[in-house]
């Protein structure tokens, strides 16, 4: 169905419409005239409304879109025939709302009318997904898409993880980054990296930082936390080990695209501090991981003072937590569920590539 451009059924027509500013023109016809041969209130109005509406479509990028939230005329004159001109102009815009305002004057240039008016913006078309280039994750209950930042994990928090990879006791933990490309939500079908030798599972707490800091104190670092996921942290340990061998990072191994699926964000008032949650990982419905929080040799409150001693953290960024004994081989085909008490669980599977 071809829909007719906007307010077209009045009969107006956009004269000007460049950055913020709008020109739109009505010519009145016996249909826009009350018993008293004066234009109706709601023709004024709809007039209004299309030019401040047309200076703030100019204002957004082709793909947005936008509807108007309130609209407030003052009439002043009442006019009875000739050409109506409206203007509009935008006084101040943000991502997600507009401000206009403007007037009408007939030919004689008296105001006959004037108006302001906010209009809500999207950067998608209501009532569709957006469609977010950046990575993301979203929040349980209120269903809000955080940007995510950095993506920071933490290798040997576990002890019995540590000795099963033959660390010794005492090495401080290790800390790596991965890519945004890595993240991944529940649902997701993960390519199986060919060519780069074995690819293990490590279920892990990730906590979602929800406010900015920098060198956090430890009576506040879980005041920075939003929130807890349970995610996957992909690895090829074939690549890692001769990575270990040869002192080199763990880029690699550790940063591939889906290396990082995360859960959806369970609030930290539902979780409390993240300590003695049950965290378990199922492939193929058979259980390879099982562990609690309690096991972390460094809490969540240590994660967060280490990593914003030398970086700032932001609001979106993860911290996976590290993982506990039992990781192991995933195959093409495989499907994987990990739990964390209290927040929830991810689905995904392996797939050849
Ligand atoms: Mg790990």
């Amino acid at each position: 169905m071809q829909i007719p451009p906007f307010n077209s059924y009045l009969g107006t027509k956009v004269v000007v419409k460049e950055t913020g500013n709008a020109t739109v023109v009505l010519d009145l016809a016996p249909h826009h005239l009350n018993r008293r041969g004066v234009t109706h209130g709601g023709v004024i109005t709809s007039l209004l409304d299309s030019a401040l509406g047309a200076a703030v479509i100019s204002s957004i990028p082709a793909e947005w879109w936008c509807a108007t939230t309130s609209l407030s005329t003052q009439f002043l004159e009442g006019a009875g025939q000739g050409r109506l001109t409206a203007t509009g102009r935008v006084l101040r815009r943000g991502r997600r709302v507009a401000f206009a305002e403007g007037e009408v004057r007939d030919e004689r240039q008296r105001v006959i009318a004037t108006a302001t008016g906010t209009w809500h913006l999207w950067a998608h078309r209501p009532g569709k997904p957006a469609e977010l280039p950046e990575p993301f994750v979203v929040l349980r209950g209120s269903g809000e898409m955080l940007r995510v930042g950095q993506v920071v994990a933490v290798g040997r928090n576990y002890a019995d993880h540590k000795a099963e990879m033959g660390a010794t006791p005492s090495s401080p933990p290790v800390f790596f980054f991965k890519p945004s490309s890595a993240v991944v939500h529940d649902g997701a079908t993960i390519l199986f990296p060919t060519g780069a030798g074995a690819l293990h599972h490590e279920v892990e707490m990730v906590v979602v930082v929800g406010k900015p800091g920098k060198a956090i104190p430890r009576e506040k670092a879980l005041h920075h936390v939003l929130g807890f996921a349970v995610g996957l942290d992909l690895t090829l340990r074939d690549l890692q080990s001769e990575a270990k061998k040869r002192g080199e990072p763990w880029a690699a191994s550790k940063g591939f695209d889906g290396s990082a699926p995360v859960s959806s964000v369970a609030l930290r008032d539902e979780v409390g501090d993240g300590s003695g949650l049950e965290i378990a990982l199922t492939v193929n419905g058979e259980q390879r991981q099982h562990g609690s929080t309690s096991q972390m040799l460094h809490s969540v409150t240590d994660l967060v003072c280490w990593t914003s001693e030398r970086l700032t953290l932001q609001r979106g960024d993860l911290i996976f937590t590290g993982t506990p004994a039992g990781v192991g081989p995933l195959h093409p085909g495989d499907r994987l569920e990990a739990t964390l008490e209290k927040v929830g669980s991810l689905r995904v599977r392996i797939e050849a590539e």
